[in-house]
């Protein structure tokens, strides 16, 4: 970890308000000489053997593995998610290093016939990137980022989010226990104004891998345009659970509250606008209400906590300022410390503030349709288009609505959004680029193109 030892990070734990640890902060100086570090530590790295840079990837899955309920117990303190999300989130940490290990040599340039020679693609790496991530899923999203980069032969600098940056720094200490070389990943800790703002504008810095709100990312683009640097960005959504009449209602009742109120709301992929065919509303509202009721909120170290606390005070005021309308219903939640919110219920249209802006809390707009072109019309219109869910038993209806949805990742009759062979990123204000899957190897590669002359 590279820092300035005259400046501390205090880090707290959201569900007791406690401080859990302190650590230097990074600024411009360090910032830069993490990207040094990252420069010196390139060459070698992008010419270690495909095999061995393989067999470090899969060493440091091991590792991950073998530490994790000390990542996941981390990770549960500094963000206030439930042990068994985190425990969840560490297992794919693992799979993913593991993925990208397998991909290290299946990610590979190709001949193509011409005339006169012989033409031949190499996928080449960027050089240095760097990788900045939010404090919703702290460890998890740094591996999305650093599986791809690292199995394309890339050296990193990566920059947490400053209220979490525990388990970044635990995984950078495991990197180098893996064996993967010093300077190959740098973990810097510090101010996304100061230390993010740096990397972005950073001239050795080739590619800026964001995730985090749009607005912040809309300045790290601007940044980086200086340099031409290359840009993924995964930014916010508002996300449409679109139920027609002709669904399994119990069942997607059951499942809709989870997919707004996981991580208390504050991910990226909240299917966060319930869309619900009319003839259908009131028995759907009825089961989803009973759904909500049920969600377990609590101590987020406890194995049957479904939700936990927000992240900050700051969170928690931001959340409570959409919360005016008409409200369906409102859970417990733990009084006394923590940053807690229960899980709300708003009947809303879609022209109001908490169905157009991402509120990244546990709070849903139920909102009414007439038929499927309307749920289409309603689904789309917003400036987002990151996931979203369809419920019906009509197959032919899942794929139509599913085709003209505008929006990156989509569930049928599910609300699951990621998983780690498939691309996951957004359409319109939530980005571009892909995370996941062979396609995030695009993005931390170049393609070369040589032509040899033979005639
Ligand atoms: P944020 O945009 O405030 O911060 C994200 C990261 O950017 C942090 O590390 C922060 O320190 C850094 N940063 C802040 N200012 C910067 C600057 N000027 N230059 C460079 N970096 C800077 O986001 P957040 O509050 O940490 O996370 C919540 C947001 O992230 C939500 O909008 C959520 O939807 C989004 N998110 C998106 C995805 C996705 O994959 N699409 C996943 C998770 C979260």
């Amino acid at each position: 970890m590279v820092c300035n030892p005259t400046v501390a990070v205090t880090v707290y734990n959201p569900a007791t308000e406690e401080p859990i640890a302190k650590l230097p902060e990074a600024g411009v100086d360090e910032a830069d000489a993490a990207v040094a570090r990252a420069r010196a530590a390139f060459p070698a790295w992008r010419a270690v053997a495909p095999a061995d840079r393989a067999r470090l990837l899969r060493r440091l899955a091991t590792l991950v593995e073998e530490h994790a309920e000390e990542l996941a117990l981390l990770e549960t303190r500094n963000v206030g998610k439930p042990i068994a999300d985190s425990r969840g989130e560490v297992g794919m940490v693992a799979d993913v290093f593991h993925f990208y290990s397998g991909a290290v040599d299946k990610h590979h340039g190709e001949t193509i016939p011409v005339g006169g020679g012989i033409d031949l693609t190499f996928r080449e790496p960027l050089g240095v990137v760097g990788l900045i991530v939010p404090w919703n899923f702290p460890l998890n999203i740094a591996s999305w980022k650093l599986g791809p980069a690292l199995a394309c032969g890339n050296t990193v600098v990566l920059k947490p989010a400053e209220l979490t940056p525990l388990t970044a720094v635990l995984l950078g200490e495991l990197a180098l226990e893996a064996g993967i070389p010093e300077g190959v990943i740098n973990v810097v800790v510090g101010p996304g104004r100061v230390v993010g703002q740096r990397l972005a504008e950073h001239p050795a810095v080739a590619k800026i891998g964001f995730t985090g709100s749009t607005e912040v990312g809309r300045g790290v683009m601007q940044a980086a345009a200086g340099t031409i640097k290359r840009v993924t960005l995964e930014l916010g959504g508002k996300s449409a659970n679109v139920v027609f009449a002709d669904a399994d209602l119990e069942r997607a009742a059951a499942a809709a509250p989870y997919a707004v109120f996981g991580n208390a709301g504050q991910d990226c992929c909240a299917r966060s606008r319930i869309l619900v065919e009319r003839s259908a509303y009131d028995r759907f509202v009825s089961l989803l209400v009973d759904a909500t009721a049920g969600v377990r909120v609590g101590d987020p170290e406890d194995d049957a906590t479904e939700m936990g606390p927000l992240i900050s005070a700051a969170q928690r005021e931001s959340v409570s300022s959409f919360v005016d309308g008409n409200v369906v219903f409102r859970g417990e939640a733990p009084d006394g410390k923590g940053f807690w919110f229960p899980c709300t219920l708003v009947e809303a249209s879609n022209e109001d503030r908490v169905a157009r802006e991402e509120v990244f809390g546990p709070v849903a707009a139920v909102i009414p349709f007439e038929d499927e072109p309307d749920a289409i019309r309603i689904a789309n219109d917003t400036p987002y288009g990151l996931s979203g869910s369809i419920w019906t038993e009509n197959g032919a209806r899942a794929l139509r609505v599913a085709r003209a949805l505008e929006t990156g990742v989509l569930s049928v009759n599910a609300n699951t959004s990621v998983r780690v062979s498939t691309p996951f990123g957004g359409f319109k204000q939530s980005g571009f680029g892909r995370e996941l899957g062979m396609q995030a190897l695009e993005g931390y590669s170049e393609v070369k193109n040589v032509f040899v002359a033979t005639d």
